[in-house]
């Protein structure tokens, strides 16, 4: 049965509190900053998409020069408070870290970054200047990472920015998508409060491109336009019984959770998540927490090919979440409008497909889940008809773009609009790209 209020007050706050607990004494912290070899040519500073330089503000952090480690961070990722807790550094900088080959655990970058920049975003230390203003005026499409990265940077050099949000909160999949036990909604607002108080910076919430505000106002009442909003909802998976109650998209799901009290979002006894990404996974481990009795991922290729890393995949296991390889959903089974079961096709692995990665091939046999809820973790959706709309070439849906630059003169894009959906701190980077561009267009400068 689906329902909501499964648990205490008390269990809801043990099962969504920080699952990355900051350092307990500063002494801990130093001891942990000291481990770090501060290597030349640095592989955890290749590996970040925002290239971070890590050896310097750890080292930094040995001498106590906090504002300084934070500098550090913030000048390649304004987002490096978010950054620190959401980012999947097993296949980032602490997979690269060398303590890694001498079979060692490796410098622990993450926790080490959110001493610096969570002390920062406290204290509110702005630790960037504003130029002059140059008179120049740009609108940004979406305050998700990409959006106030790339405002951030523009408002350095003195433009007047104004994003257009079409919710009433901003930070994007930060805010609305990611699992609560990583980041708080508290959390959040004080990062977007933090990347804004630099100045410049307006953001007008409830405002929808293409219903509250149109491509024509933006490009006439502004230098440039850069489009950062991201990507939608769940694809459909295509088969029957997709319609029933019970059946849910992820990201909607992860909304509702990040914008209600946890008691009041309803959850099944038996669930199946579709899916085997970041997103499946916070959407198990969640419904788990929120009081499932069980909770079945199904994938319909092997683990080796899962997109999510093995620490998340170990988050879910330890969570109790089960997992089942090689099943593709095949229908959604149901009485009285409400979903029952899950079917799946067993599948084997094939000649590798697009991806590259083995394609699963059905081999005729099925599997029968018996749940009372399917939650849909299987890849966003862009905006085709939002860009088809506004004659903004794409390729079903992703922004096609050179240099930041879409095919409309003076209109930028980047992140997921344009990739399809990365990780935050590749929207970042995608707003440093995409600042970097729009300050060439219009002042002719190098950001
Ligand atoms: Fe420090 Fe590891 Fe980076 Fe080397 S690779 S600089 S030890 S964090």
């Amino acid at each position: 049965m689906i329902k909501s209020n499964r648990l205490t007050k008390e269990q809801y706050e043990k099962n969504f509190a920080d699952i990355h607990p900051p350092f307990e004494t500063k002494e801990a912290t130093l001891v942990e900053a000291n481990r770090c070899l501060f290597c030349y040519d640095a592989p955890c500073t290749k590996s970040c998409p925002t290239s971070i330089d890590i050896p310097k503000f750890i080292k930094q952090i040995t001498t106590d020069n906090i504002k300084g480690s934070a500098h550090t961070i913030f000048q390649s990722n304004i987002m490096g408070a978010g950054c620190s807790k959401v980012c999947p550094v097993e296949k980032l900088c602490e997979g690269s870290c060398v303590y890694n080959f001498m079979e060692e655990t490796p410098v622990t970058i993450a926790r080490l970054q959110r001493y610096s920049t969570e002390k920062a975003i406290e204290k509110n230390w702005q630790l960037f200047k504003r130029k002059a203003s140059t008179g120049k005026k740009v609108a940004i499409v979406g305050a998700g990472p990409a959006g106030l990265s790339c405002a951030h940077v523009l408002s350095r050099e003195g433009i007047d920015v104004t994003i257009y949000e079409k919710e009433s909160k901003a930070g994007g999949l930060m805010t609305y998508g990611i699992a609560a036990y990583k980041v708080t909604p508290e959390f959040c607002k004080s990062e977007v409060d933090y990347i804004t108080g630099i100045g410049g910076i307006e953001i007008k919430y409830n405002h929808a491109l293409g219903q509250n505000v149109s491509m024509e106002e933006l490009q006439k009442n502004y230098d440039a336009v850069f489009l950062a909003m991201g990507v939608g909802l769940a694809r459909k998976i295509g088969i029957p019984g997709e319609e029933l109650e019970g059946v849910v998209d992820a990201i909607e799901y992860i909304y509702r959770l990040r914008t209600n009290e946890y008691n009041a979002l309803p959850v099944g006894d038996k669930v199946a998540v579709i899916g085997m990404g970041m997103t499946a996974i916070d959407a198990a481990t969640q419904a788990k927490r929120l009081g499932a009795k069980e909770v079945t991922m199904v994938y319909r290729r092997s683990e080796a090919e899962k997109s999510c890393t093995q620490h998340e995949l170990d988050i879910a296991r330890l969570d109790g979440c089960a997992t089942i390889w090689l099943a593709a959903p095949k229908e959604i089974v149901g009485k009285d409008g409400k979903v029952t079961a899950l079917v799946c096709d067993v599948m084997k692995l094939g000649e590798p497909d697009s991806l590259g990665k083995p394609a699963p091939v059905a081999t005729g046999e099925t599997i029968t889940l018996d749940v009372d809820m399917v939650i849909k973790a299987t890849g966003q959706k862009p905006f085709e008809e939002l860009v088809n709309a506004n004659n903004v070439q794409n390729k079903y849906g992703k922004i096609t773009i050179d240099n930041n630059a879409t095919n409309i003169k003076g209109v930028f894009a980047g992140g997921d609009c344009v990739n399809g959906g990365k990780e935050v701190v590749d929207a970042v980077q995608a707003g440093k790209d995409g600042a970097k561009a729009i300050l060439k267009f219009i002042l002719n400068v190098e950001g």
